[in-house]
């Protein structure tokens, strides 16, 4: 293998930039020659990439966000499209691909195996929502944004006597909700993996109050409940005061932690090595040991959740 390339796809993470940089300087210290695709699978189709340097990747190290840039690009399931990135990767001599990013880029990556074209996965979300490994590429920073933002918003809701409802991203995953959570000392967890309703919380809310605690902080992952009707629901039902806040985008951004970009530098070295020797697959993190293993089996597994410490939330709240 002489000529290999790397892009990023589907939502960015912090880390990513780590993970470039450690792919394109192995790459080249092992004699290949590495291009960087931009948008992701967009990009490929269009056949915009540019060989990359040593230099090219120099000071990114800490950046959050991708320098290759990513997008959705929703033509790459079409069968007519997926040969025509496939002529493209052929045409320049590119025999290899390490695919940055979650779920759907992996399946993407996938259709392009199944025509001959070598790829290594690396698993890039904040939502932790790739189950087969214990951490994907940018959650660890998305957590300690998380906690951090939690942390504000104590301060005011403290000093009003508030409940608060803060909503975390999480994409059907509740890891960041629950890691979050717990570090921030949250009274409450909502997550997809736990059915709740309405009125437990409104109980525990009330008990809380009976307790002379006046500020509560419900972490919810997005989707579980509608935000503001939960909030509307539970002022009702509860007669305390709720406000919400929903952190958003600004989960994706910042400077990678050490965690994170020592990740993507391991999970990039690695990816290389496999495609070296040939092997398609996912790089991954498990039990403390990092792995490499199949695409199929990586989307197989499909829960990872940790209960003991959900239950944690509520033993050591109030
Ligand atoms: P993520 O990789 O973060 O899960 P998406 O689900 O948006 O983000 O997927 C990223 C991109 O991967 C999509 O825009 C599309 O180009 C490609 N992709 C997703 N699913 C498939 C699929 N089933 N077949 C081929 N390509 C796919």
């Amino acid at each position: 293998m002489r000529k290999i390339a790397v892009l990023t796809s589907g939502g960015d993470s912090p880390g990513m930039n780590s993970c470039i940089r450690a792919v394109v300087r192995y790459a080249i210290s092992q004699g290949l020659e590495i291009f960087g695709i931009k948008r992701g699978y967009q990009g490929l189709i269009e056949d915009d990439m540019e060989l990359m340097s040593i230099r090219s990747v120099g000071n990114i190290i800490q950046q959050g966000g991708t320098i290759l840039k990513t997008a959705r690009c929703k033509e790459f399931k079409q069968d007519e499209v997926i040969d025509k990135a496939v002529q493209i990767l052929r045409n320049r001599g590119i025999e290899g691909l390490v695919v940055i990013g979650g779920d759907g880029t992996f399946r993407g990556a996938e259709r392009l195996i199944e025509r001959g074209i070598l790829c290594a996965c690396i698993p890039a979300t904040i939502d932790n929502n790739l189950f087969y490994t214990d951490y994907t590429l940018g959650f660890d920073t998305a957590t300690n944004t998380v906690v951090d933002l939690i942390n504000k918003v104590r301060d005011t809701s403290l000093s009003h006597d508030r409940v608060f409802i803060a909503e975390t991203m999480g994409a059907g995953c509740g890891d960041l909700a629950l890691k979050a959570g717990l570090a921030a000392g949250a009274d409450m967890v909502i997550v997809p993996e736990v059915s709740c309703n309405v009125d437990d919380i409104v109980k525990k809310l009330l008990y809380a109050k009976s307790q002379n605690k006046k500020f509560s902080m419900i972490v919810l992952s997005e989707k579980v409940f509608d935000t503001n009707e939960l909030k509307k629901v539970l002022t009702e039902k509860s007669g305390i005061e709720c406000r919400t806040i929903v952190f958003g985008h600004i989960q994706r951004g910042g400077s990678p932690s050490a965690f994170d970009r020592n990740l993507g530098i391991n999970f990039g070295v690695r990816a290389v090595q496999e495609l070296m020797n040939g092997n398609c697959g996912v790089v991954g993190y498990k039990d403390g040991q990092y792995i490499y293993d199949t695409i199929e089996f990586a989307l197989s597994v499909k829960q990872n959740f940790n209960y003991e410490e959900y239950k944690l939330i509520e033993t050591l709240s109030i």
